[in-house]
């Protein structure tokens, strides 16, 4: 059975020609790639923007009064509008390139650790968070006596806002929570959880690293302090990511990180420092990859965020329907509105070995704890085996899958 996304205004095989990598063979077999939660593949737009910007238009930005560094520096800050607009931020000046995800994270709880959450401020954190929006509070923890307070999701990753609500002190400073869990895929109700942390005075930050790549993103209908995505999971470059921060969020946070760029005046004694998003962003900054990361971005709405999210939707139903049917495969995470980020589990066999067998069927899937323990330790499991589905993905690759877990059940049921 193969369904054809008819609601889809995408034409997949062309779609699918931008994508050099995915006429690759893996073992002789055909490339169906399935791990793009972990990264995504790139297409042309991103690929020649970069050798472009290399081949025609490469200096340092900001710095230098001569046409080469006015080319670079006007097409870097393109780059940031470009990703203002996407996330509908108010001003370009709210959006900090950052090295990554993960970056971006330590940024904020270096920052706020460093002006506004003290020894005893509470932090409010989801049980579904990945490694990088755990360890940077782990460390302010560490480092300042902050106490994390854990919300529990339930089985499909959803929320209960009351029990949330319960969890707000006076001491509350901060929610940092999932806009889209990597494992379960389900997006969170971010209006609503934005609205509620600020009725209690904390400010809230989302990790926006999956929310960004399956559907749009709004910050100012979200209404959120802080926002983090990474370019490499948005079909764009790896070492970029990109903090968005209200401009009243950001003018409160002092330097993470110094070097050239984010000062004003430096001097033997002192040194004063540049307003936001300067501030944040010390020595030369990620400047091919912010290119890279517009041209993405710049692709993805040129295909539209609702047309993928449509098609990504066909992929999604269709993959969770051909699982169902297999009784040996155990899915985690069925929220009806989730994203194509599907768990899952086989009996008898160790997620590292449904990877391999899958990889020698051309089948590409991710194992193991995904950068979230916690996650695994409350659904009750070390690992699981994840199939992640992006814009090029098509109902083939849900058959080839299909077929490779029968083959894996052969061996292992
Ligand atoms: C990948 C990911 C991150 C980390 O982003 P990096 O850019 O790889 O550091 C954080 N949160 C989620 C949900 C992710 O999927």
């Amino acid at each position: 059975m193969s369904k054809q996304s008819p609601a889809s205004s995408l034409d997949i095989e062309l779609l699918r020609a931008e994508f050099p990598i995915l006429s690759r063979e893996i073992h002789s077999k055909p490339l169906v790639y399935l791990d793009s939660a972990a990264s995504a593949q790139k297409p042309n737009a991103v690929i020649d923007a970069m050798k472009s910007a290399m081949e025609q238009s490469y200096a340092n930005v900001h710095r230098g009064l001569h046409q080469l560094s006015n080319e670079a520096t006007t097409a870097f800050e393109q780059a940031r509008k470009t990703t203002a607009q996407f996330l509908n931020a108010a001003s370009e000046d709210e959006i900090v390139f950052t090295s990554g995800g993960t970056d971006a994270f330590n940024l904020v709880s270096y920052a706020m650790g460093a002006s506004e959450i003290g020894e005893g401020d509470e932090i409010i954190l989801s049980i579904m968070e990945h490694h990088s929006n755990i360890v940077p509070w782990h460390l302010l923890r560490e480092r300042k006596g902050a106490v994390l307070k854990w919300l529990d999701v339930s089985d499909d990753g959803e929320i209960d806002l009351d029990a949330y609500r319960a969890m707000f002190t006076s001491r509350t400073k901060l929610v940092a929570i999932s806009h889209m869990s990597n494992v379960l895929g389900a997006p969170t109700p971010a209006k609503e959880l934005s609205k509620i942390a600020h009725e209690y005075g904390a400010k809230i930050l989302f990790d926006g690293c999956q929310a960004a790549v399956h559907g749009s993103v709004d910050v100012r209908d979200i209404d959120c302090d802080f926002y983090v995505v990474t370019g490499h999971k948005l079909y764009g470059p790896t070492g970029i990511g990109i903090l968005y921060g209200k401009k009243s969020a950001l003018d409160a946070l002092p330097p993470f990180k110094g070097g050239g760029e984010m000062i004003d005046i430096v001097t033997t004694e002192g040194v004063t420092y540049n307003d936001p998003p300067h501030r944040f962003e010390a020595g030369t900054p990620p400047i091919l990859e912010s290119i890279g990361l517009g041209a993405a971005l710049g692709w993805m709405q040129d295909k539209g965020v609702e047309a993928i999210e449509a098609h990504e939707a066909h992929l999604r139903d269709h993959v969770l329907e051909e699982l169902t049917k297999l009784n040996f495969v155990r899915v985690f995470g069925r929220a009806s509105n989730k994203a194509p980020i599907i768990a899952f589990s086989v009996d008898g066999a160790h997620p590292h070995d449904v990877s391999a067998i899958l990889d020698r069927t051309g089948v590409a899937v991710r194992a193991g704890h995904h950068c979230a323990q916690p996650l695994m330790k409350r659904l009750g499991v070390s690992a699981t085996s994840r199939a992640s589905f992006a814009a090029y993905n098509t109902h083939e690759d849900v058959e080839a899958l299909i077929a490779g877990l029968h083959k894996t059940h052969q061996m292992f049921g």
